[in-house]
């Protein structure tokens, strides 16, 4: 087992304290730690999707919900199941080679190339023409396209990371998201995407450690993203230029570009990928849990706030100094712990909501948010009756609470609420210091954004907080999702 941060609950004072004040601050910090010690023990095995570590921790956070008399918002009880696939890419009976005018040059699997098994199943062989795409972002409201002129039909495209400055961190993430889902449907086979070397962020030895982890999709092939097989794949940043060659373009030259944010050109590649995938496949099926405190005002009650938080963690996984469970302590227990004090402020409190409160413990936020995509696709409650979400990813109480992080807070409706919260509390919003790195799709506050379900949706803890920054909260992109105002009684 990994040590365990210690330190005290401070995240949520802005949410609980106008309604609760029942517990000095010193209890309210015990019983959040006491949910985060016994999620993140070694009997719950990391809690990983599928698995009866997850299991048990669904059965833990479902006694905490019936003893604050919470009522049962999923389709069976408090459960909502989710039947997904495991995919598994198998290194052997796996092969790739770039075949073009000079000859085949041929590619380990994995380590020059890496295929993933999410979003989909994934072509068991492929032989397809590459075609490069630039920064890959098809953005024609914000005055963008890198796809623009090309014929992307049976072909693979390869893409780059970064993207132009003037393009908001948050509109890009949301573009990169979307884009596998937008190839397929435009007769694209598949996406490799590459990152510049300056542009590393998980290293790639790391990256093929970590590439036989099983992944998942869902198994209801409407709710997939690519309605016919799709292959997604990374490439090496050390030897990306191997697919440039005979293109007359050079790799260097172009990443060069892309880490000063520079216009990068888009045209066809000189070769092809060739590709066989050996994958092992099973089903399995994992629960939200769902539960909803009915709000008191007779017509805002049909109004639902969404909390949510995912569940899951890693599991069990490759051992670390001989200890393979992944306890995820912070990652999430800290977030299901938050959404469980919330829960017994809000009863306990003298101050009721007028909205009625939906609690959304996510599955398989780990495995591509699919637990939260789930539910944002298939409610328990009426989509449109769903008018934010504040989600808890990641809470790190380890520092002094100085400032607060808005990820896509100029995109939100939420934004102007966290502003007055903030000046409330005396602690300054500093923008996010790497809107590059997709902060803002990486939670289960997405999956909201993207069903443009809530008015407004937020993530309140951060997947990398550092010291000085405490929250994100993401907002919806206003050129893709209608923009309406939150109202703003209690
Ligand atoms: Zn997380």
């Amino acid at each position: 087992m990994r040590k365990l941060v210690s330190g005290l609950f401070l995240l949520l004072s802005p949410w609980v304290g106008s309604a609760a004040a029942m517990a000095a601050p010193d209890d309210r910090a015990a019983l959040w730690w006491s949910h985060v010690q016994i999620l993140a023990s070694d009997a719950y095995e990391g809690r990983g999707t599928g698995k009866p570590g997850y299991d048990k921790a669904a059965d833990y956070v479902i006694g905490q919900l019936r003893a604050l008399g919470l009522q049962p918002a999923g389709t069976d009880g408090y459960r909502q199941s989710v039947a997904f696939v495991e995919q598994v890419i198998l290194a052997d009976g796996s092969s790739a080679r770039l075949v073009g005018p000079q000859g085949a040059t041929p590619l380990s699997v994995p380590g020059d190339i890496i295929f993933s098994g999410s979003g989909g199943p994934v072509p068991e062989a492929l032989d397809a023409p590459l075609v490069f795409a630039g920064y890959g972002l098809h953005l024609p409201e914000a005055g963008h396209d890198d796809f623009a002129g090309l014929d992307l039909k049976g072909k693979i495209v390869v893409v780059l990371s970064g993207g132009p400055s003037s393009i908001s961190g948050a509109l890009k993430s949301h573009a990169r998201s979307e884009r596998a889902g937008w190839l397929a449907k435009r007769g694209a086979l598949g996406l490799i995407q590459l990152v510049t070397p300056r542009q590393v962020e998980i290293p790639w030895g790391r990256r093929t450690a970590l590439s036989s982890q099983p992944a998942l999709f869902f198994k209801d092939a409407a709710l997939r993203d690519a309605a016919t097989p799709f292959l997604t794949a990374q490439f090496d940043p050390a030897k990306s230029a191997l697919l440039f060659a005979g293109s007359g373009h050079d790799f260097a030259q172009i990443a060069a570009a892309a880490d000063q944010s520079a216009p990068v050109p888009s045209f066809a590649l000189a070769q092809r990928l060739d590709a066989r995938v050996a994958t092992r496949r099973a089903e399995l099926s994992s629960p939200n849990i769902i539960a909803v405190m009915p709000g008191t005002d007779r017509h805002l009650k049909k109004d639902y706030v969404v909390l949510s938080a995912h569940l899951d963690g890693y599991g069990i996984g490759t051992p670390i100094d001989g200890d393979a469970i992944y306890n995820g302590a912070i990652d999430n227990a800290s977030g299901v712990a938050s959404l469980l004090e919330i829960a017994r402020a809000l009863r306990q409190g003298k101050v009721k909501p007028k909205r009625s409160i939906l609690f959304a413990f996510v599955t398989a936020e780990e495995k591509g948010l699919l637990g939260s995509t789930y539910f944002a696709r298939r409610p328990t409650v009426p989509r449109k009756a769903m008018v934010a979400d504040l989600n808890f990813d990641m809470a790190l109480p380890i520092f002094p609470l100085t400032s607060v992080t808005p990820i896509g807070y100029d995109q939100s409706s939420l934004g102007q609420d966290a502003a007055a919260v903030s000046a409330q509390m005396n602690l300054p919003i500093t923008p996010d210091p790497f809107p590059d790195r997709n902060v803002f799709i990486r939670s289960d506050q997405y999956s909201f954004i993207r069903r443009a379900s809530p008015r407004c949706s937020s993530n309140m803890a951060s997947r990398r907080t550092r010291r000085r920054r405490r929250w994100r909260r993401p907002g919806v992109p206003t050129s893709t999702i209608r923009r309406r105002t939150m109202r703003t009684s209690r």
